[in-house]
């Protein structure tokens, strides 16, 4: 078994109380490692580190420059330590080895990216409506950012998050989820190595009412940036507003994932089933309703069955294996209630729906590839965000009904839509609800392009050029020009 430390100020630390979690490898169902559970005592010292790394040394006086160079060591260092990083991550959630390697490809994209982004932060010089009057406004760092993350891609977030936030001259305190914190802690080490000044980024760990909350209510925290469930979301967001700290959301979602009778039948079929069944549907973007046209909804469920058929559930680190398992107990236990309340409400399933038995895997958490039809958009299969392998398929006659359907859920984060005709496909883009549209693809994602979410699915977002703008606050300063005093309001002329 494994012990894992935080990182405070540089330095690799016990939580003050000495107290440890456990990480559960959800393959085995074995504890494979240990983490520090830490508290508000240790909230306190990594928020007073990150506030001194802000204020004053070698990052306050450092040169934007010479902080891209520093972000891209530590892109370098990613790459170099890849594959033992994926291990952990494995190990941790029971993500597919094979989704790693891609992960673990992208993530230094997002490093280098915002690297280079560093030092091309610029100001404006408006015109104003005064007299003698000079103006500019200058863009500074937000301040000490809390980051808060989900177990299901913690280096993603780690580079969603903390690559903007240095690019902008941030200091970071990073909480990632109890349930997957050992590749994030590894992280730490990799930037002190790419040097990356102590306090800068610092990294605890522990449940989030225990060091979370604390955390996010710090005096000392400016901003607050958080990738998980909507619940959490809502309740992090109110601590955040008690001080009104700036807020970045990355949320749940419900996403509709929509075919036309026109569209490439088996391309959608495909992304159908990878849109949902991928990482065993714990995606935020999954396309967990599947809503079908009438026309072919039956011939189209017939072949989403068929694929669906095909898939391998198993050892994550196998080459062979599509999907592994459920990565928490709770996460576990959460999707098994949301079936039973499917069938509950009446929706039929047609496949799958049960805990699924896999070999080498004795208490492994594997539920089976489910669909559910007769789905109506009401029920809670349809409207709660499930984060397992189980698709909901919905009927519908038109354009205007699969829109009213697509966008009548309280999330906003993404969704699909297949048809072949471009008027098609354009005016569905423009009414969706939701942060990213994927036309006749499913999934496709770039550090290139801003990621988030519309309606309760998030504020803010994630990723390309604007990914940066949540780390800034914008100032304005006013010079006088004028030669003499300038005129005094109190005095009558
Ligand atoms: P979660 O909300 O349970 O936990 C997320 C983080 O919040 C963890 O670090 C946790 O310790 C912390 N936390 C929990 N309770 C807290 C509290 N009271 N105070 C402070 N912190 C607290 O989410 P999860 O189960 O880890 O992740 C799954 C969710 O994440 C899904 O809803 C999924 O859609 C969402 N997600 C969203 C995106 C996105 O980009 N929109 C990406 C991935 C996951």
């Amino acid at each position: 078994m494994e012990d894992h430390l935080m990182f405070i100020d540089g330095t690799l630390c016990s939580a003050t109380k000495g107290d440890w979690l456990e990480s559960l490898d959800p393959y085995s169902g074995k504890v494979w490692a240990r983490i520090p559970r830490g508290n508000a005592d240790d909230a306190d010292r990594a928020v007073k580190a990150a506030r001194k790394a802000l204020k004053s040394g070698p990052w306050a006086e450092m040169s934007p420059t010479k902080r891209g160079h520093i972000m891209r060591a530590i892109g370098d260092g990613i790459a170099k330590n890849a594959d033992r990083l994926a291990a952990m991550e494995t190990s941790d959630n029971g993500k597919i080895l094979s989704e790693m390697k891609g992960q673990m490809a992208a993530i230094p994209e997002f490093w280098y990216y915002y690297a280079g982004l560093a030092d091309k932060i610029e100001g404006s010089l408006p015109q104003v409506d005064k007299p003698d009057t000079l103006a500019m406004t200058v863009r500074e760092p937000v301040g000490v950012v809390a980051a808060l993350t989900s177990w299901n891609s913690p280096l993603m977030f780690v580079a969603m998050k903390c690559a903007p936030a240095l690019a902008a001259g941030c200091t970071v305190v990073l909480k990632p989820s109890e349930f997957a914190s050992t590749s994030s802690l590894a992280f730490a080490q990799i930037a002190k190595e790419a040097g990356l000044p102590d306090g800068v980024i610092n990294i605890v760990t522990g449940l989030g009412q225990e060091i979370g909350a604390p955390l996010i209510q710090h005096p000392m925290v400016d901003k607050v940036t958080f990738t998980g469930s909507d619940s959490t979301g809502r309740m992090i967001y109110q601590m955040a507003a008690a001080s009104m700290k700036r807020v970045t959301m990355e949320l749940g979602g419900k996403s509709p994932n929509i075919v036309f009778e026109d569209a490439d039948l088996d391309a959608a079929a495909v992304g159908a089933v990878a849109g949902i069944f991928g990482a065993a549907g714990q995606m935020c973007t999954a396309g967990s309703r599947l809503l079908v046209q009438n026309s072919i909804k039956e011939a189209f469920t017939e072949k989403l069955i068929a694929l669906a058929r095909e898939i391998r559930m198993g050892d994550p680190t196998s080459p062979e294996t599509n999907i592994g398992p459920i990565a928490t107990p709770p996460q576990f236990r959460k999707v098994l209630e949301y079936i039973d309340t499917a069938n509950s409400e009446g929706a039929r399933c047609i496949m799958g729906g049960k805990v699924a038995t896999v070999d080498g895997s004795t208490d492994g958490q594997f539920v089976e590839p489910t669909i559910f039809t007769d789905v109506s958009n009401h029920m809670r299969v349809a409207q709660e965000e499930i984060f397992g392998p189980v698709l909901s398929i919905i009927g519908f006659e038109d354009e205007a009904e699969a829109v009213e359907i697509a966008n009548d859920v309280i999330f906003g984060l993404a969704a699909g839509v297949w048809t072949g005709d471009f008027g098609r496909q354009y005016r569905m883009a423009r009414a969706l609800e939701a942060g990213t549209v994927w036309v006749n693809t499913y999934r496709a994602y770039s550090h290139l392009l801003p990621i988030g979410g519309m309606k309760q699915s998030g504020l803010g977002r994630e990723g390309g050029l604007a990914g940066i703008d949540d780390y800034l606050e914008t100032k304005s300063i006013l010079f006088s020009t004028a030669k003499g005093p300038t005129a005094n309001p109190f005095l009558q002329q």
